[in-house]
């Protein structure tokens, strides 16, 4: 399993509101850093050997604080610039090399849908005036897009070497980039697409390896190393790529102070 770097966890104020914040893992820090910021909520800043149990329970400590901190912002928030909810024009997917340009049309239906429109086109049509509907069909077609060119990426990697998975799904899950299961089935994260093309060959070879060693032990990283070389390096590169990943790719995004 792949996981990306960043975590959110579920915190119920002492007033009852709840909000959601991202742990950061860093080998810098010492001791645990709480940053507020308008554009990515509560960030947790945490060290790596601090177990998330007892991260969760200083966190949940700091209840009280959290919510006067909370309450300034709320007192100051038409001052902070917040970042347009916009649907987008064009995106990228280095992954496969591919350059998008987005359009909307209106239409009289109710729902909206996403459909490709060559040359390096995508027609979102409906009521595109709901964004967040446009979102969802987006990340829709992000999921159909990556079903086939994932499945093709997968099976070329994994027949040469004689590598047998049972089945491939795709997910947009907000935690991992990748899984294999006991019985040989595969997932992979559709917004893989957003990450360069090494990153992704790295994560199908992490999940193929599963199917040799389903740990994390030397044994399997003896596999992933010999299929990939650079999967130490790869792997250090894997805890930053979630930034490539755009907003409106990303499923419920977390509160935003
Ligand atoms: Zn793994």
């Amino acid at each position: 399993m792949v996981r990306e770097a960043v975590d959110r966890v579920e915190l119920v104020l002492p007033d009852g509101r709840t909000i959601d914040y991202a742990i950061q893992v860093s080998p810098k820090a010492r001791s645990l850093r709480l940053k507020l910021s308008a554009r990515d909520g509560m960030v947790v800043v945490a060290p790596p050997n601090l177990d998330r149990q007892k991260l969760v329970a200083l966190v949940t400590a700091k209840g009280d604080w959290i919510g006067e901190r909370i309450a300034g912002f709320d007192a100051v928030r038409h001052l902070i610039p917040t970042e347009p909810v916009a649907r987008p024009q064009t995106f990228d997917l280095p992954a496969l090399a591919e350059f998008w340009r987005v359009e909307y049309k209106p239409t009289r239906s109710r729902t909206v849908g996403a459909r490709i429109d060559p040359p390096g086109r995508i027609v979102v049509a409906g009521a595109v005036d709901d964004v967040e509907a446009c979102h969802a069909a987006l990340r829709r077609w992000l999921a159909r897009h990556a079903t086939v060119t994932l499945s093709r990426w997968l099976a070329n990697l994994a027949e040469p070497a004689d590598l047998r998975y049972t089945d491939l799904a795709i997910k947009n899950q907000r935690t991992r980039w990748g899984s294999c299961s006991t019985t040989g089935r595969i997932s992979l994260n559709c917004k893989l697409l957003f990450l360069s093309r090494d990153l992704v060959r790295y994560v199908i070879w992490h999940e193929l390896c599963h199917l040799l060693e389903r740990n994390h032990s030397e044994r399997f990283w003896m596999h992933l190393r010999h299929s990939e070389p650079a999967a130490d390096s790869l792997h250090g590169r894997m805890r930053d790529a979630w930034k490539a990943v755009p907003s409106w790719a990303q499923r419920g995004a977390g509160l935003v102070l």
